[in-house]
């Protein structure tokens, strides 16, 4: 039987029999009453509203249309029948900042196009994440020149990053379940973490 990683005590219910028992046979052991039950939160399917937020975040991302070099290519086809991205919840691809929840920067980032991509970042509305494909957006890759922004870090703050010259589908669709994981856990977007939501 499945014992939960919470004692019954902590969830608030101290009953005479919960109580009287405070551990197992051994000591390491739940006692009999809350082995009987396992996990209660599961088995009732009790939750919190955060982690409802957070489970309807991860099944209903819809990423932003910015693509900007080579990797675009890679990008786009995570929507086709072979990759299919809409396993999880994410096939549909937005035009409008303010409908979008994912900005994946998607090649390298010009020092030009740095500005128009800051901007979009700024119109999304909040939760917001992004990531970073490929080498170009996560550090500027074989472009190490003026012209060319040193990593999209620089200027909006970075969920997951995606290896690569360029990342395959599969890499990307790993990326996003990363991402997804992160969120169902509760792990805050970055723009949180770093505290740089506007600026
Ligand atoms: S990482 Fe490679 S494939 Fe992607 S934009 Fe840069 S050069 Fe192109």
């Amino acid at each position: 039987m499945a014992v939960g990683r919470k004692r019954l005590a902590d969830y608030g219910l101290n009953t005479e029999r919960i109580l009287m028992e405070k551990h197992g046979p051994k000591r390491d052991e739940p006692p009999a009453f809350e082995a009987e039950l396992g996990n209660l939160e599961e088995r009732l399917m009790l939750t919190t509203v955060e982690k409802a937020l957070a489970w309807a975040q991860r099944g209903s991302m819809w990423p932003d249309t910015f693509g900007l070099a080579c990797c675009a290519i890679e990008m786009m086809s995570i929507v086709s029948s072979r990759y299919d991205v809409s396993r999880f919840g994410m096939e549909v691809f937005r035009s409008s900042p303010r409908q979008a929840d994912l900005l994946i920067v998607s090649g390298r980032v010009s020092h030009k196009m740095s500005a128009p991509l800051r901007q979009i970042y700024d119109q999304m509305l909040e939760p917001k994440w992004v990531m970073a494909m490929g080498a170009c957006a996560s550090s500027a890759g074989m472009f190490n020149n003026y012209a060319v922004l040193q990593g999209v870090d620089k200027i909006c703050p970075v969920d997951i990053y995606v290896p690569g010259c360029p990342p395959r589908p599969e890499a990307v669709l790993e990326g996003i379940v990363r991402l997804h994981e992160r969120i169902k856990a509760g792990v805050p977007p970055a723009y949180e973490l770093r505290k740089a939501a506007q600026g």
